[in-house]
């Protein structure tokens, strides 16, 4: 029997953030000069996340996506994957990445289990991924892909976020170079998540937009109809070949949700927009039983009531939703980066 919150949504999509690090600093989700990282002693090690994942196995999570921060600036990631990609229970075992270090630890990666992987990937132009990012690294992220697409040859998505006056001019060729390299292309919608302080809502380019953009260039369009709680909406071109959309922010699914996050140091959050989560590292290092663990997921779940997606769209005037000065001064537990995406 599923566990179910409040809005009868299961527990089973968990995403593990591995580090708080990352080798980019995009301009929507780390734009600032300093930030405050993660105590190092309070960063999981491999054995403490292989017993919280057990734990919320056992609770009815069978699909687990490792992210970061970015997930192969973590030491020995493959190690992990390993770990998780041998347990019982688990269907669908994933991760994301901004692919820089991707070329050298892709064959790593599959050799441990590791089936699918999203590569993350905004622009195609070597100027606007510096503007982006502020490293020139697109080079390193296309050579990632190319190694790829070869170790992963039904299981590579490529997730672009799309920003107005940044790169929605390119969502035709990053859908041909997609093609041109079996990866399926998701495009996001800008959100106004915690470390996006330069949000704000006319830099987002909605769903209705970016399909109005693809059928000027490829004519008829089809939603593919299937039954899946995954994030994005899947559509067809003429001749078959298949996109997604992440409508998060126009067309917010909290209703189908049944996603939740752990953080490289062992917070626990049920939304993205939450501005609070439980702590799992403490109980852990304190020594809970597997049993105390499993019941303070367990009643954590079944009040959860989170809708925050859906919150945000009915806001009159919505802006960035943690200002920049909070970010800098509260807790490094807001950020994209620390929550994993
Ligand atoms: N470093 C890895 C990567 O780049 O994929 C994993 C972590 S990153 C936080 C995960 C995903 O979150 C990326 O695809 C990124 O584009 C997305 N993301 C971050 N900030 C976002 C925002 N404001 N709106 C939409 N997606 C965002």
């Amino acid at each position: 029997m599923a566990l179910l919150d409040t809005l009868a949504r299961p527990l089973r999509n968990l995403r593990l953030s591995v580090t708080d690090r990352c080798n980019l600093r995009c301009e929507y989700c780390m734009p600032e000069d300093d930030y405050v990282w993660l105590p190092r002693e309070d960063i999981l090690n491999f054995e403490e996340i292989s017993a919280l994942v057990d734990r919320f196995i056992a609770l009815g999570v069978d699909r687990v996506r490792l992210t970061g921060g970015e997930p192969l600036l973590r030491r020995d990631v493959a190690t992990l994957v390993g770990m998780v990609a041998a347990k019982p229970g688990l269907a669908d075992l994933a991760l994301t990445t901004n692919g820089v270090l991707l070329a050298d630890q892709a064959e790593a990666l599959r050799a441990a289990g590791l089936r699918r992987m999203t590569v993350s990937l905004d622009t195609l132009r070597r100027d606007r991924f510096i503007a982006l990012t502020r490293f020139d690294r697109l080079d390193a992220v296309l050579a990632g892909l190319d190694a790829a697409r070869h170790v992963f040859p039904a299981g590579l998505k490529i997730d672009t976020v799309v920003i107005r006056g940044v790169n929605d001019d390119e969502l035709v060729d990053l859908l041909e170079y997609g093609r041109a390299h079996s990866a399926e292309v998701r495009f996001i919608e800008y959100m106004d998540v915690g470390g996006a302080s330069r949000w704000s809502p006319d830099r987002v380019v909605s769903r209705q937009e970016m399909l109005a953009t693809l059928a000027r260039r490829y004519g008829r369009i089809d939603p593919i109809s299937e039954h899946s709680s995954a994030p994005a909406d899947r559509f067809a071109l003429a001749d078959g070949h298949a996109f997604g959309i992440i409508s998060s922010t126009t067309q917010p699914f909290c209703r189908s949700c049944d996603r939740s996050r752990l953080t490289a140091d062992g917070m626990w959050y049920l939304c993205l927009y939450a501005t609070a989560g439980v702590d799992l590292r403490g109980p852990l290092r304190h020594g809970a039983s597997d049993e105390e663990l499993a019941a303070l997921i367990a009643s954590t779940w079944q009040a959860r009531r989170d809708r925050g997606a859906e919150e945000r769209l009915a806001l009159a005037d919505r802006r960035a939703f943690v200002p920049v000065q909070d970010l800098l001064r509260r807790d490094p537990h807001l950020e994209m980066h620390t929550r994993g995406g």
